[in-house]
């Protein structure tokens, strides 16, 4: 499948892929006006749901209910402290074999996948002991 990016997905995803960390549509917003692109708030949104939509670019829900986001083939995979909310990143990808089983039991095109446990970090815990 070969898709015709727009001018906006394109820097989008050149920002993105040049970013280690996930980006809030904000703070790529942001990064754009500095390459000095007139380019609105909503235009982000939009350029970012179409990039999902072609499986570019995946979201990822905060607490906060805002949304991060990064290239969907950066793997995902997270700890994320109830108490503070650091989030630590796993290097071992756990569920990639079930990834391509359900590609072809489900027929299901399989962009990405994320996956968090939530618990309490080091830190926490040993606060958490010691009171
Ligand atoms: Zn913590
Ligand atoms: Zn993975």
């Amino acid at each position: 499948m070969k898709e015709k990016l727009t001018a906006n997905q394109r820097r989008i995803l050149e920002v993105l892929f040049s970013s280690a960390e996930e980006l809030s549509a904000q703070s790529l917003h942001q990064a754009l006006k500095q390459q000095q692109q007139q380019v609105g708030l909503a235009t982000v949104y939009r350029a970012l749901k179409a990039l999902q939509l072609i499986g570019k670019v995946q979201a990822r829900p905060l607490a906060n209910g805002e949304y991060i986001y990064s290239i969907a083939s950066a793997h995902r995979h997270h700890f994320t402290c109830v108490n503070c909310g650091r989030s630590l990143p796993l290097q071992e990808c756990p569920v990639h074999d079930l990834e391509q089983q359900l590609a072809q039991t489900q027929q299901f095109q399989v962009f990405y996948h994320t996956l968090e446990f939530f618990g309490l970090c080091q830190n926490c815990t040993q606060v958490n002991a010691a009171t």
